[in-house]
């Protein structure tokens, strides 16, 4: 046995509160070199009496990656303690116990001492991560406000070019607008999606409102406070919940606090709002960016002078900041916040921003927008989840990419789950593409059948999925600002079919959300060979199945179940089925 691969640590992802009485413990051994894993449990003050500790459960193997075995258990206590340990059997017929003083060769002797294990000292329901309930069946929506919806021209900045009249540039207007999205809200409860996510909406100069001006103000270029309160209501009326960017890592140089530091030097009031580190701050040359990256006297947001990061440390900052998350809830009534760049503005602030928030509103959602793993972003005090590109890009890889594997996929897949609490997996943010990324038709070459094929297997996995605006008619665009191209509306240019499809897909979610939120995930077919997969997902009786096959061949798949959704699939008289490239079928299974 491989003992240096065995791994365990309290407090964590491996070991860590599902619901106030039940505990949820891993344990990670190299791939295939372990034949069976039991928990060993007990109370640790019940050890003045005869025998303390239960005798061996056993745990069950659930996900791989091509390194490692994860072996899971769902456990409880009577006394809300727990002190615990693992019995490891080898496929050579080694034996260990593994617990909190290291790896020792199994004596059944070890096992009285106490002190050996690894403990859960309490059972504390506020330390336990809790995640806002409608997350599990919401189907997102990303509106990029600029280019959604033109609903009022009134409003319409200067220069502001007519409706999709051109691919956009980078400083282009069109005109987009809050009005335009309550015009077209009854589309989207008819697409079937339930949570709309704004790109920021907050005054700013630019057409992508990231560099933000005054975060307690509308962009007069989208409406209003009583316009986006209208907007609020009415989306709640249809059950639409409403999440906004919280831009907080930096500022937008055109703000008064920028600008007063530009004008009093150190002697500003807000010299400590941002990290200087001399002055005067205004002294670069816009004409060579690269020298002016080198030499800017301030901290900013990826080398950007018109963004200059905040300094969250500060308590000044912190209140302001505070009083902004606070105030669209408490005045708006928003649901959920998406924190920008949330990995560059420290742990103290996310801590005191989550603690806030939730006071005001219990099931409020905070979304990070963090790139990489988020651990330690994720441990029931500060995020509930985060844009989960790490998990999405290994789907984007195999069947768009070709990059890699099915194996290598699915090992990539089952990490990024492994990274974190079930709790989090639960409500984590899916996206294939976004207004930072190009868009899903393009990267598949325009292939439509290619980003069905892909769309469908994200909608299977747990977590929320988003579609970014216009997905659904079959909209293309490359990396920005392609991607930003105004929405089509007249519907002799949308593709129709797709937009079909999307609510079929949509509507497959929201119905097996139970499944797909709680299932447990089985890998049946990962064949590299033949390109094709089969995964199910199971809670109980309930079970879905689905088999994706990305050769050219067709391949014929029997017994089958009711079908759900599916795509080049045909079904003989013998009632098999042959499905061709890029086709999938997704089946009510027995179990
Ligand atoms: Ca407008």
């Amino acid at each position: 046995m491989n003992k240096s691969a065995l791994y365990h640590r309290p407090e964590s992802e491996y070991a860590f509160l599902y619901t106030k009485d039940t505990m949820r413990i891993r344990l990670r051994t190299e791939i295939g070199d372990v034949k069976k894993v039991s928990l060993i449990k007990g109370d640790p003050y019940l050890i003045t009496f005869d025998k303390w500790y239960l005798d061996k459960t056993p745990m069950k193997k659930t996900l791989s990656t091509d390194l490692h075995d994860y072996w899971e258990i769902e456990t409880d206590s009577k006394f809300h303690r727990l002190q615990y340990g693992f019995y490891v059997e080898g496929q050579d017929g080694t034996e260990v116990f593994y617990s909190d003083q290291g790896v020792f060769d199994y004596k059944e002797e070890f096992l009285e001492v106490a002190n050996y294990y690894f403990r859960m000292p309490y059972f504390q329901e506020i330390d336990r991560f809790h995640s806002p309930e409608w997350v599990k069946d919401t189907v997102w929506y990303q509106i990029f406000p600029e280019r959604f919806a033109n609903g009022d021209q009134q409003n319409d900045p200067k220069g502001t070019l007519p409706w999709g009249s051109k691919l956009p540039d980078r400083e282009d207007f069109f005109g987009g607008d809050l009005q335009g999205v309550i015009d077209h809200l009854d589309y989207l409860v008819d697409l079937g999606i339930n949570g709309i996510y704004f790109c920021p909406i907050f005054k700013a100069t630019s057409n992508h409102k990231y560099d933000t001006i005054d975060y307690f103000e509308i962009d007069p270029d989208f409406g209003d406070k009583k316009l986006f309160k209208q907007l609020v209501d009415e989306a709640h009326r249809r059950g639409i919940r409403i999440m906004l960017d919280a831009v907080f890592n930096h500022m937008g140089d055109y703000s008064p606090q920028w600008q007063d530091v530009i004008k009093n030097g150190p002697q500003s009031k807000y010299a400590d709002w941002f990290h200087i580190h001399s002055f005067p701050v205004d002294d670069y040359d816009m004409t060579d960016i690269p020298e002016t990256a080198r030499n800017l006297s301030f901290d900013t947001f990826a080398f950007t002078p018109h963004m200059p990061k905040l300094n969250t440390a500060n308590p000044e900052v912190q209140a302001y900041l505070l009083d902004i998350a606070t105030y669209w809830i408490r005045e708006f009534d928003i649901d959920a916040w998406r924190l920008d760049v949330a990995n560059e503005v420290d742990h103290h602030f996310w801590k005191k921003f989550r603690t806030e928030v939730t006071a005001l509103k219990e099931d409020f959602y905070i979304l990070g927008e963090i790139w990489h793993s988020s651990q330690s972003w994720l441990q029931g005090d500060e995020f509930h989840a985060v844009m989960n590109y790490a998990f999405t890009d290994n789907i984007k890889d195999f069947f768009v990419n070709k990059k890699i594997s099915p194996s290598k996929m699915v090992s990539g897949m089952n990490s990024q789950q492994l990274l974190y609490r079930d709790q989090t997996n639960e409500v984590t943010f899916n996206i294939l593409d976004s207004h930072d990324t190009a868009r899903i038709l393009t990267i598949c070459d325009g292939n439509k059948e290619l980003a069905k094929a892909t769309l469908t297997f994200m909608f299977l996995q747990k977590g929320s999925p988003c579609i970014y605006y216009g997905t659904e008619i079959g909209m293309l665009g490359d990396n920005d600002p392609d991607c930003r191209r105004c929405m089509i509306w007249e519907e002799d240019k949308q593709d129709l079919e797709m937009l079909d499809f999307t609510k079929e897909l949509i509507k497959l979610r929201k119905d097996y959300s139970e499944v797909i939120t709680y299932g447990d995930l089985e890998w049946q077919i990962v064949d590299d060979e033949k390109q094709q997969l089969m995964v199910s997902r199971t809670v109980g009786e309930k079970r879905l199945s689905a088999f994706f096959n990305e050769s050219t061949q067709s391949v014929s798949l029997d017994s089958v179940g009711e079908v759900l959704i599916s795509q080049n699939v045909t079904e003989d008289n013998s009632g098999i089925h042959q499905i061709g490239e890029h086709g999938f079928i997704v089946f009510k299974a027995e179990k």
